[in-house]
């Protein structure tokens, strides 16, 4: 049994640690909002006054938090509290550069870290299933996985500190301009008196084939499980898709890179969010496409 605090109990944070507790590790966790402590308790988390005493004398602390500033913050709070060796692995989805500065802090103290973002939504936490994108060094991976395995479908250990950060943006920013393309060509089909199910089942196994079309077709029918199916309930939000192409146009800039589509899939998606469809699903915006903007 291994001692874990896990702090940010929310809508991914608390299935991750239940499924750890599940595992029989001893999850000890913290999170701002009361709501999301009763629920932690409910599922077996000894629930902890605040981040600091979650850490003390864990092994591995977990953290799965807004944005950068958030990690950053509670890092400053609680590393150099956390007793020595302890491995952090941070699960939040956040921009490169601060997800190397935390592994800096880290390192400043002596102790072990990993950029740990994960794919896979609510429904990938909640069954265990998430993909888990890492970076850090081969000993601090080797030390983070068999920890992930319960909470994971797959992990891959991506690189250097950060470099998990960098797989999961570059993955987002291919996921949200092409669930924009495959909007465009179920919009155009139906211009062209094309049904959805003909275009489905040609493009399924030809060369626009992709996961948004195959996985998480926009258009009600031809995959019954994608939200389009449940009215564009999510599945994975409109506002967090925003977020992450928001981070992968930083990452490009700051790299230097040209993403001419990621960016113009940046905008179309601001827009979408700007129009009140934050909550929706992302594949909704092939309704903002064909020019419904209720
Ligand atoms: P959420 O807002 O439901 O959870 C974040 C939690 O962090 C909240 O409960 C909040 O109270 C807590 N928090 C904030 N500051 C804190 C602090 N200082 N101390 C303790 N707790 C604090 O968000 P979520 O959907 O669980 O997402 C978490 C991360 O995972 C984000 O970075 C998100 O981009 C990423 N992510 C989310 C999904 C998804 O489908 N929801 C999928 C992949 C990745």
């Amino acid at each position: 049994m291994t001692s874990i605090a896990f702090i940010g109990l929310g809508n991914m944070g608390n299935p991750m640690a239940a499924n750890l507790v599940k595992a029989g590790h001893d999850v000890r966790g913290f999170d701002l909002v009361p709501e999301n402590l009763k629920v932690a308790r409910d599922n077996g988390v000894t629930v902890m006054a605040n981040a600091p005493a979650a850490v003390k004398d864990a092994d591995i602390v977990i953290t799965m938090l807004p944005a950068g500033k958030h990690v950053l913050s509670v890092y400053e709070d609680i590393v150099a509290k956390a007793a020595k060796d302890t491995l952090f692995i941070d699960s939040s989805t956040i921009d490169v550069g601060s997800a190397r500065q935390a592994h800096a802090i880290a390192a400043k103290h002596g102790m072990l870290s990993v950029d740990a973002p994960v794919s896979g939504g609510v429904g990938g936490a909640t069954a265990g299933t998430l993909t888990f994108m890492a970076g850090g060094s081969k000993e601090a991976f080797a030390k983070a996985e068999p920890i992930l395995q319960p909470m994971a479908g797959r992990i891959v250990h991506c690189g250097e500190g950060g470099a998990g950060q960098a797989a999961k943006i570059c993955n987002n920013m291919i996921l949200g301009i092409s669930m924009i393309g495959v909007g465009e060509a179920f919009v155009l089909a139906e211009k062209l008196g094309l049904s959805h199910q003909a275009l489905f089942d040609v493009a399924s196994t030809s060369s626009g084939q992709c996961w948004s079309l195959t996985t998480y077709c926009p258009v009600p029918g031809p995959v019954p499980a994608s939200p389009a199916n449940k009215g564009y309930k999510p599945g994975f939000a409109a506002a967090l898709m925003l977020k992450d192409l928001k981070l992968s146009q930083e990452a490009a800039q700051a790299a230097g890179a040209a993403t001419p589509l990621g960016a113009e899939a940046t905008q179309l998606y601001a827009l979408f969010n700007q129009l009140g469809h934050a909550g929706d699903d992302f594949s909704g915006i092939i309704n903002f496409l064909r020019g419904a903007q209720k």
